[in-house]
């Protein structure tokens, strides 16, 4: 369907037509004419299948309907999103669908001053997009009013209630008229997803785009079996032979991340480590060096990677397959989004069989499986536990340049007990493997 069917205003239309976007996506198409109307939605949508512009654009034209009161914008809506990069991104995006409108739209997030966040807020802001903590403390010192909010977004809800966000949202929601139009975006539904939309939402239309669970269509996946301490080397040896230009791979911890970014510039392949650990300077400069091709290879923990929107990304690595299942659907779908083709490479070694069965049960189909030439497994290597707990005030193990552990461990199989003890990142990571909970 064209946009120019849905009902959008002029000023809309255009900033539309300079985003390039002329056929409206599936979840566009079901969202816009319900909030259009002043419906609650419960929606569900994956990242990457264009949900921003489903809920911006119909909340905007009806910000357009109702001109605003008074001299000084108040907060019209509040968009809660559960990342500092989600929130750059969506923040970014409503500005470039607002372009012809007057409005102004504060970016709110922890990691960062909040004296220019005081200041942009007493100004006066129309549009709030924010994640719950930071907004939380503007709340509790008076920086920032909530009474006049009419529309409500949650997005990317289900990763806010992973991260623990959900107190700071009861909070929030009782500085929310009770009288305004909800929407709540998830790209699962559990049991506390629909509990939260049933505490939220009044008389909901709910929509789903693509099937629950499902990784975008898009995207073919593969999984290479690979003993644990020669990931690097076929990551390596893959990123070269195959001459990928912009790869995004995941591990699963802060210092795995940091470990294989610098394993791979030591193997001279340009790449950075971008994880909560780091300051938001910091991450925006690796994203924007990704994002330009300066760095070739961004490594990335899951929450960091939340939000990021990188256009055509190929190659998305699986360099250690995450604790949590959901978390693989939201990794894969970095790449392939918005009708491109994409890439998903999974390392999988002997401890991660059973992360790996989970994986499958939840997308409901088996991922095609490829030994690569010359890194067959080694059938006597037995498998190891993966600590699940973050363990974030354990020592760094290992120095700068160790070798992955070459499996120095009671239960290890393979004989080598000789290697070092920094148990770094071709195994079970010690340090770390928890989820954080918080990113603001
Ligand atoms: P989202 O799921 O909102 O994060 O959007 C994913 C990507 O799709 C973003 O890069 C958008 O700019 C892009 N996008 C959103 N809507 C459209 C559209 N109708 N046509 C083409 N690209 C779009």
């Amino acid at each position: 369907m064209l946009f120019s069917q849905l009902g959008l205003s002029a000023e809309l239309l255009r900033a539309i037509a300079d985003q390039g976007y002329e056929q409206a996506t599936p979840i566009q198409e079901q969202a816009i004419p319900l909030v259009l109307k002043g419906h609650d939605v419960l929606a569900g949508a994956q990242t990457g299948t264009g949900k921003t512009a489903g809920f911006a654009l119909p909340m905007l034209q009806r910000m357009q309907a109702t001109p605003t009161k008074g001299k000084r914008p108040a907060v019209r809506a509040l968009i809660l999103v559960p990342t500092r990069e989600l929130a750059a991104q969506v923040g970014d995006s409503i500005r470039d669908y607002s372009k012809y409108l007057k409005y102004q739209t504060a970016i709110i997030f922890g990691g960062v001053g909040i004296n220019p966040q005081i200041s942009k807020l007493r100004r006066g802001v129309d549009i709030v997009v924010a994640t719950p903590g930071r907004l939380l403390d503007h709340l509790q010192r008076g920086t920032l009013d909530l009474s006049k909010v009419e529309t409500l977004v949650l997005d990317e809800a289900d990763r806010m209630l992973d991260m623990g966000f959900i107190h700071d949202i009861r909070k929030v929601m009782k500085e929310l008229p009770p009288e305004r139009q909800t929407l709540l975006f998830s790209a699962t539904f559990s049991r506390e997803i629909k509990k939260l939309s049933s505490a939220l939402l009044n008389s909901p239309s709910t929509i789903q785009v693509a099937r629950q669970n499902t990784t975008a269509e898009l995207v073919t996946q593969v999984v290479h079996p690979v003993d644990r301490t020669r990931k690097l080397e076929l990551l390596s040896h893959m990123i070269g032979a195959n001459n990928w230009s912009q790869v995004l791979v995941f591990t699963r911890t802060k210092h795995g991340a940091n470990w294989v970014s610098r394993q791979l510039q030591r193997n001279g392949l340009v790449s950075d480590a971008i994880h909560g650990n780091k300051s938001q300077n910091a991450r925006t400069r690796a994203l924007n060096d990704f994002k330009s091709g300066k760095v070739r290879v961004l490594v990335a923990t899951d929450i960091a990677a939340r939000g990021l929107d990188i256009e055509q990304l190929p190659h998305v690595v699986n360099y250690e397959l995450p604790n949590v299942p959901e978390d693989y659907v939201h990794r894969i779908g970095r790449t392939g989004r918005a009708g491109q083709d994409g890439h998903a490479v999974s390392l999988v070694c002997v401890d991660e069989n059973k992360l790996l069965a989970d994986i499958q049960r939840l997308l409901k189909h088996k991922i095609t499986t490829e030994v690569i030439e010359g890194y067959e497994p080694d059938p006597s290597i037995m498998p190891e536990p993966i600590l699940k707990r973050s363990n974030k005030r354990s020592p760094r193990n290992g120095r700068s340049g160790a070798r992955p552990s070459q499996g120095a461990r009671r239960t290890g199989g393979n004989g080598n007990r000789s290697s070092n003890s920094g148990n770094r990142h071709g195994g079970n990571n010690r340090s770390g493997g928890g989820r954080q909970r918080r990113a603001s």
